[in-house]
Formats: structure tokens, C-alpha cells, sequence
């Protein structure tokens, strides 16, 4: 036997050259992989800002494209992108301030109303937290959740709590329109009237004019919202219901009816998301407690400048006094300058309180503020997380297919499918033929590169309406809708054939991979496991009978 020797450096260099292409191969392999990750991460990302604003939706779509290798200019699209953005947060933030001070506006004329103490607070404390929430879609829901709250409280506020002494304000403000309504005159004139009526009691704005401001601020909050196509009816009912005039008997529900409408445009089905947003909800909660604390600080200086009010009347009451009492300009002058001086010293000591008040508050201001920024950056970190779980949850790792997962899933809607259409549905499960003897021939890291071609392969021999899914190992399953097992018959055949002529090669070397397939039809009454398991046992057939076939069970 003639046999070629080889010097020992000539083994050294072929050895040294194996191993690092083997590096090179596995490196290529990551990079892709990288590569190919971050590709879809960019793409989720960009379906996860979709919905904000027509123009940067187009610009998203073209990015997408972008990165789905069209010939589109990535570093024009990428400036486009960065302009709109900064256009977006800038109109958003317009929009923003202007409900802000619409909401400001209506809880000023509310906290005139002779409602309990404790309402007055939640107004301020909401009043106070607006320019804040509004900046974002969950502080957006929580203010519409408060004022609700504010509003049911409202509606019900007894005629015996002794917080008006004159029970329902509602009723009151109620049976007035009505009366007015019965003179025939405008209810506003009527308001009107009765506001000047004489009474030392600060004046209630009419129950019409706090309804309009609260439309207003409704109708400001949903024109504001980018609202999905499926919802465009609600909107349209809500804007109606808002323009047409509010009833205080419907107030409460239209608040929860919009408070859910927003909810529903945020589209936050996922329980993660909702997990998530309760968390946030109790740390909004904290952050509340502290805006009331801050709002109490508001209604002790209020009584401090009650007081320094009080105290310099009385004080400007004494001077008059003396003034009219007194004939001698001697005395009078000493007992004016005697009270001029209280009154300095009291303004000193107001003024005193007051800039450490404001010392405190800022701080609390301070700590606030952030707070908020750090629930900002969590919020849209726990977003992306549970996005990409939920993609990397149904797809493969190592293909890219669909899972094992996604599959059971796919299988219950295309069953559905054809039981309402009662079109045919054929199923087909195939194997790598003596897979483990390429893993131990090449390694496992050559078997995997097989496996990424051979799903690339079956996925580009399929129809767009089939669906293809690794299963494990080795093993891949299709689901052909409108398909009959013979022509099913027929993909698997072509499949067949385009994983025979693959030209995997190792080391330079040509290595043919086949796959074996088993073909099943639903058939009626038969359960999904009989499906799967007659294609198995055609599988099976296809094995035993020397692989590299198809076989219909
Ligand atoms: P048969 O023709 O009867 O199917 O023979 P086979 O060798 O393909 O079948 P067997 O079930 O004995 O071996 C399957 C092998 O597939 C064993 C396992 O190590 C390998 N395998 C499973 N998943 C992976 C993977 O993700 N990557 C790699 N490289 N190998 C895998
Ligand atoms: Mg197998
Ligand atoms: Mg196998």
C-alpha cells in the first residue's frame, strides 16, 4: 500500500491552518448570531414606538425595512428618525402643559365650592401633580383615575355629613338650573344671579361650568392620544358624548368610561406589563402622600397669612383709634410708631417662616423630581425587558424558527381555521438523517451551522401561508393549510430534494445530510395527538425503509 508521508512541519501547519479555521468558522457564526439579534432587537424596539405620530410611524416602517436589507439609505432614515423625535417630544410637551393649566383652571373654581376639606386636598394634590403626569401615558391614566375619584365623592356627598350643611351640592346646583329652567331664562344667567345674591358665602361656580371645563380637558386629553384604528368608533362616541353636553348623572361613568379607553389605547394586555404598572402604582402612591404633605405645608402658610392679616388690621383698627381719640400729636405719634413696629416685627417673622417653608418644600420638590426620573428609566427598561421575553419565548434560539411553543399555538388557530372554514389541513414531521454522526465527525458547533441551513432551506421552500417550527433536536414540524396529504405529499418530496442537493461542506470536504419526513392529514373527530402520531409512525416507516424519503401515513 503506497502511503504519502509528510514532513512534520507540513502536520503542524495543516493542523495549525484546521484549528483556526474551526476559529474562524465559530466566530463568523457568533458575529451573525450578534448580528442578527440586534437586527430584531431593533425592529421590536421600533414596533414598540409605533403609534405615536403618522410621520415618525412611516419613518419606523422604513427603518424596518431598513434592516430587513432593502436598499434604503439607513444613515438618511436614522437623521429623519432623530429629527421627528425631537418635533414629537417638543409637541408633546406643548400639549402637555396646555391641559395641565386646563386641569389647574377647573380645580381652582372646584376648591371655591363648599365641599369637605379632605376633597379640597385631593384636588390640590391632583392639581399639583398634573404638569408632572402628564408627560406620560400611566401619569396620564392615574390623573384621570383621581379625578374620578373626586367626582364620585362629589355626586355623593350627603345631605347630613354637615361638610356642606345644605345637602348635595349636586342637587343643589341641579334643582337651580331647573328652577332657571322654568323661568325660561339661560341657566348660566340664572348661576349667575344667585352667586349675587347677597350672601357672605364664597360663590359656587354652577355645576354647567365645571362640566365644561372637565370636557374640555377630556376632550384636549383624547384628541391628544394616537388612537389605534379598532378604537376609532369609541373616540368618536366618547368626543360626541363630551360635546354634546355633560349630565351630572353620567359624569362619574363617562370619567371610568374614558379612563378605560385610555387604557385600552395604551394596549397593555400583557400581564407583565400590568405587574408592572401596579408596582408603579404603589410607588405613585408614596410620591402622592408627599404631594399632600406638601399641599397641608400650602394650607399652613394660608393660615399664617390669615393671621398676619388679622393681626395688622387689628393693629391699623388701634392707630384709627387712637388717631380719632387723641388730640395730642406727641402721644399719637409714639402709639402709631408703637404699632408700626408690631407690625414690621410680625411681617419679619412671616417672612422668616415663609423662606424656610419654601427651603422645605423645594428639597421635597427635589426628592420628587428625582424620583420620577428614575421611575422613567425603569418604566421603559421593564418595557423593553418584557417585550423581548415575550419574542424570545416563542421563537428559537438557534434557527431563528418558531418553537416548540409558538407551534402548539399556531396548531390551535389553524384548527380553529379549518373547522369554521372546513378547509383541509396536512401535517408533516421531519428528522435529520444520522444527525449524531455529524456532530461526532465535525463537531457540534459544525452540527449547528447545519441545522441553521437546513431550517433556512425548508423555510424558503415553503409557501408564505405555511408554518414551519424546530420542535428539537434535530426534528422540524409544518403545518400546510388548504393542503390534502397528497400534495402535501409533494412539498415534503421538494423539501426532500432541495436538503439533499444543500452543499454542506466540512474541511473542504463535500458531506451530503438528508432528512426523512412523515405526512398526516386532519381527518374529522381525530384528535391533534393521533395526527402527530400516524405522521410519526410514517416517519418511522421512512427511517426503517433506508431514509431519505417521504412517506404519507
Ligand atoms: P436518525 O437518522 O435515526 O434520526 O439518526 P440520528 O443520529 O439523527 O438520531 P439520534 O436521535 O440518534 O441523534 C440525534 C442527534 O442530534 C443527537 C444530538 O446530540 C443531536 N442534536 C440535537 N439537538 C442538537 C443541536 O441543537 N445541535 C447539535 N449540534 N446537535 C443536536
Ligand atoms: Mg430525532
Ligand atoms: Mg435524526
Amino acid at each position: 500500500m503506497a502511503v504519502t508521508k509528510q514532513g512534520p512541519s507540513d502536520l503542524q501547519w495543516r493542523d495549525k491552518y484546521l484549528t483556526l479555521n474551526e476559529k474562524y468558522d465559530k466566530l463568523k457564526l457568533q458575529v451573525g448570531t450578534r448580528n442578527e439579534q440586534l437586527r430584531r432587537g431593533l425592529v421590536l424596539v421600533s414596533l414598540l414606538a409605533e403609534g405615536q405620530s403618522d410621520p415618525l410611524d412611516r419613518t419606523l416602517a422604513d427603518l424596518r425595512e431598513s434592516m430587513r436589507g432593502s436598499t434604503s439609505d439607513l444613515n438618511k432614515t436614522m437623521n429623519l428618525l432623530n429629527g421627528q423625535i425631537k418635533e414629537y417630544d417638543l409637541s408633546q410637551a406643548e400639549h402637555s402643559a396646555a391641559l395641565a393649566e386646563k386641569i389647574s383652571l377647573m380645580a381652582e373654581k372646584l376648591c371655591h365650592c363648599q365641599i369637605p376639606k379632605k376633597l379640597v386636598n385631593e384636588v390640590r394634590a391632583l392639581r399639583k401633580a398634573a404638569p408632572d403626569a402628564l408627560n406620560d401615558w400611566q401619569g396620564y391614566s392615574h390623573q384621570l383615575e383621581g379625578w374620578a375619584g373626586v367626582l364620585s365623592t362629589l355626586v355623593t356627598l350627603d345631605e347630613n355629613s354637615g361638610d356642606t350643611g345644605k345637602g348635595p351640592w349636586w342637587k343643589k346646583v341641579f334643582s337651580k338650573e331647573k328652577t332657571s329652567a322654568e323661568k325660561t331664562e339661560p341657566p348660566e344667567a340664572a348661576i349667575t344671579a344667585d352667586d349675587t345674591n347677597g350672601s357672605d358665602e364664597p360663590a359656587e361656580p354652577g355645576f354647567s361650568t365645571i362640566a365644561r371645563e372637565v370636557a374640555s380637558a377630556l376632550n384636549g386629553l383624547i384628541s391628544r392620544l394616537v388612537v389605534p384604528e379598532r378604537l376609532h368608533q369609541r373616540s368618536d362616541e366618547l368626543q360626541k358624548r363630551l360635546d354634546d353636553g355633560l349630565h351630572w348623572y353620567e359624569f362619574v361613568s363617562l370619567l371610568e368610561d374614558t379612563s378605560q379607553f385610555l387604557l385600552d389605547c395604551l394596549g397593555s394586555g400583557q400581564e407583565e406589563f400590568e405587574r408592572f404598572l401596579h408596582s408603579l402604582d404603589q410607588r405613585l402612591q408614596a410620591i402622592q402622600t408627599m404631594v399632600s404633605d406638601a399641599n397641608s405645608g400650602q394650607a399652613d402658610r394660608e393660615d399664617a397669612r390669615t393671621s398676619l392679616e388679622t393681626m395688622v388690621r387689628d393693629q391699623i383698627d388701634d392707630i384709627r383709634g387712637v388717631v380719632n381719640g387723641l388730640g395730642d400729636l406727641g402721644e399719637l405719634g409714639s402709639s402709631v410708631r408703637e404699632h408700626l413696629t408690631t407690625i414690621v416685627r410680625a411681617m419679619e417673622h412671616y417672612q422668616e417662616v415663609e423662606s424656610q417653608r419654601e427651603a422645605r418644600l423645594a428639597e421635597q420638590l427635589e426628592v420628587l423630581q428625582n424620583r420620577l426620573t428614575e421611575m422613567e428609566a425603569e418604566a421603559s427598561q421593564a418595557r423593553q425587558i418584557i417585550e423581548d421575553q415575550k419574542k424570545r419565548a416563542t421563537l428559537d434560539h438557534l434557527t431563528g424558527l418558531p418553537n416548540r411553543a409558538a407551534y402548539e399555538v399556531q396548531l390551535g388557530e389553524e384548527l380553529m381555521k379549518r373547522s369554521r372554514g372546513g378547509r383541509s389541513l396536512s401535517f408533516i414531521i421531519c428528522d435529520v438523517d444520522h444527525f449524531k454522526q455529524i456532530n461526532d465527525n465535525y463537531g457540534h458547533i459544525a452540527g449547528d451551522k447545519v441545522l441553521q441551513l437546513i431550517a433556512s432551506t425548508l423555510k424558503k421552500n415553503l409557501r408564505e401561508t405555511d408554518f414551519i417550527a424546530r420542535y428539537g433536536g434535530e426534528e422540524f414540524v409544518i403545518l400546510l393549510p388548504g393542503t390534502q396529504a397528497d400534495a402535501a405529499a409533494g412539498v415534503a418530496e421538494k423539501l426532500r430534494a432541495s436538503i439533499e442537493a444543500c452543499p454542506f461542506n466540512f474541511r473542504g470536504e463535500r458531506v451530503s445530510i438528508t432528512m426523512s419526513f412523515g405526512i398526516s392529514e386532519f381527518r374529522a373527530l381525530e384528535s391533534t395527538e393521533m395526527v402527530f402520531e400516524r405522521a410519526d409512525k410514517a416517519l418511522y416507516q421512512a427511517k426503517k425503509s433506508g431514509r431519505n424519503r417521504a412517506v404519507i401515513a
